[in-house]
């Protein structure tokens, strides 16, 4: 074994150079546990590849050893899929290395980048030429590109630009043996039969390595306005969505959804944090509204927000004034997690509804769940624009964590029966990974999985990647 294990080390480390195959414990611990912290997985080691030749023979190596690979970008996905399980060799194969802008083509609206660059990487880049990458997560100071295309990355702009899967005109990916599939197209047309691009989009490194991207960009608005509304109920907050998108169209970006609870925990725990609002409101609504006119965003934003007002569709709104006002509300925004974690245990679920049944969902849920585990305080905010929700549970006031932890799988089968009851879905945005492989083997359609799983005989017969994910 331990002759094994040396072999493969110097043969791994004759590919990209010993000094990135990392082996000591310590130098690999950042690679094995997930975000969250929940998840954490052994492997033999983890290796740094720098091009896509690289990647290409370590995984021809893998393949010839049968060693398993698990891909991994920022690791920050929030479901355990870019850490390994430990079961028998797995590599890490960290793509952060492979970090450079290869070409941005400014006529055709095209930039073609290495999976390993940040997405903030990416933003800056197409700034620069005075172009907009619109995918914007709160983690885009590590998130990669690679892992926002292998989970489908979606975040508070998909509202006007959609999802990664929008985003992404062609990719690099190096299959499980080795070679490599070059659909790094530029075009935006091409009907030259299957879609071959999309399976590895969203597939969480179970079917190849992205090692690079063609994505698109836009054109850089010259104005944005961050709105903060106060409104009676989520059925208030559909109402209002529906006006703004019908009189904002594409210039309506985000569209956030968070109740009274939310301010209150993220005043309570983070220093920065002040109550956007005089008075207190049972539902909040945080939008944002783009422009290619200089003054037109804030235009727009009063103009809607009069309407709004007149009507009694929101009960108070404020504009910000400034930058560093639309920071702050960002920053309570985008701080929630956190606050959540400070306030202690919490069960969470990423789902998607069709928009118009997200009032009676959140209704219909919340109070089946008062009922289950008195005292539970519900905490649902999120991407209300795409139908997409954080339905998070905090722990009542007075209930020993471990106690309300247990009761987990209980509050998971009520919300996702009503979620399939709505033909709504488990993952909206997060993916699968380790976290919910169970719930998705019994809540999707058993032939689509089927389907899937042939797939994934196609490109991965002895199932070496990402073991554990997904199916
Ligand atoms: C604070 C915070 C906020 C977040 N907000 C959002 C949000 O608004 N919307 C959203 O969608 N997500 C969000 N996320 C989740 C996470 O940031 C995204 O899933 C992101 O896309 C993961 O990118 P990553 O590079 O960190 O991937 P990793 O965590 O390293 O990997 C994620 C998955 O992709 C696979 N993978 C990674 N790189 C590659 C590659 N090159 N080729 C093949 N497979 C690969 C891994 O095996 C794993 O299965 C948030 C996370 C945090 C911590």
């Amino acid at each position: 074994m331990t002759h094994d294990r040396d072999y493969l080390i110097d043969g791994l480390s004759a590919l990209v150079g010993v000094a990135h195959v990392l082996v000591e414990d310590a130098a690999m611990a950042p690679y094995l546990t997930d975000w969250r912290k929940r998840f954490t997985g052994h492997a033999l080691c983890v290796v740094r590849p720098r091009t896509t030749d690289e990647v290409s023979a370590v995984m021809r190596f893998a393949a010839e050893h049968h060693l398993a690979i698990v891909p991994q970008g920022g690791n920050t996905g929030l479901v355990g899929g870019s850490v390994p399980l430990g079961l028998g060799h797995e590599i890490v194969i960290s793509l952060t290395r492979m970090a450079h802008i290869r070409t941005i083509d400014v006529e055709s609206d095209s930039l073609i980048v290495e999976a390993g660059a940040t997405l903030l990487t990416v933003q800056e880049a197409a700034q620069n030429v005075d172009r907009l990458f619109p995918l914007s997560l709160a983690s885009e100071g590590t998130a990669t590109i690679g892992g926002t295309i292998a989970t489908n990355a979606g975040g508070t702009a998909a509202l006007a630009y959609g999802t990664m899967r929008d985003l992404v005109r062609g990719v690099e990916v190096v299959l499980p043996d080795g070679r490599v599939l070059d659909l790094l197209t530029t075009l935006r047309k091409d009907n030259t039969g299957y879609d071959l691009k999309s399976l590895f989009i969203g597939s969480e490194g179970t079917l190849g390595i992205v090692t690079a991207a063609s994505l698109k960009l836009f054109p850089l608005p010259r104005s944005r306005a961050t709105v903060f509304c106060g409104v009676a109920s989520p059925q208030a907050a559909l109402n209002l969505l529906q006006v703004m998108k019908a009189q904002a169209g594409a210039a309506l970006t985000t569209f956030e959804l968070m109740p009274r609870l939310a301010i209150d925990l993220a005043i309570k725990h983070l220093p920065s944090i002040r109550d956007p609002l005089a008075n207190k409101h049972a539902w909040y609504v945080m939008t944002e509204l783009s422009s290619l006119e200089p003054e037109g965003a804030y235009a727009l934003a009063m103009r809607l927000m009069e309407g709004a007002l007149e009507s009694g569709g929101v009960t108070d709104a404020v504009i910000a004034q400034s930058l560093a006002q639309a920071d702050s509300f960002w920053a309570l925004r985008e701080g929630l997690p956190e606050a959540q974690t400070k306030e202690g245990a919490s069960i969470k679920h990423d789902i998607s509804v069709p928009i118009v049944d997200i009032p009676l969902f959140i209704d219909r849920v919340t109070q089946e769940l008062k009922v289950l585990v008195p005292g539970i305080r519900p905490f649902v905010f999120g991407h209300m624009g795409d139908g997409n929700l954080h339905f998070n549970l905090q722990s009542p006031e007075d209930m020993d964590p471990r106690e309300f932890m247990a009761r987990a799988s209980d509050i998971h089968a009520l919300v996702y029966r009503h979620v399939i009851e709505m033909k709504g879905s488990i993952s909206a945005e997060h993916g699968i990974g380790q976290l919910k492989r169970s719930e998705l083997a019994v809540t999707k359609d058993p032939l689509a999985l089927d389907v899937m799983r042939q797939i994934k005989q196609i490109l991965d017969p002895e199932g070496r990647m990402n073991p554990g994910k997904v199916l």
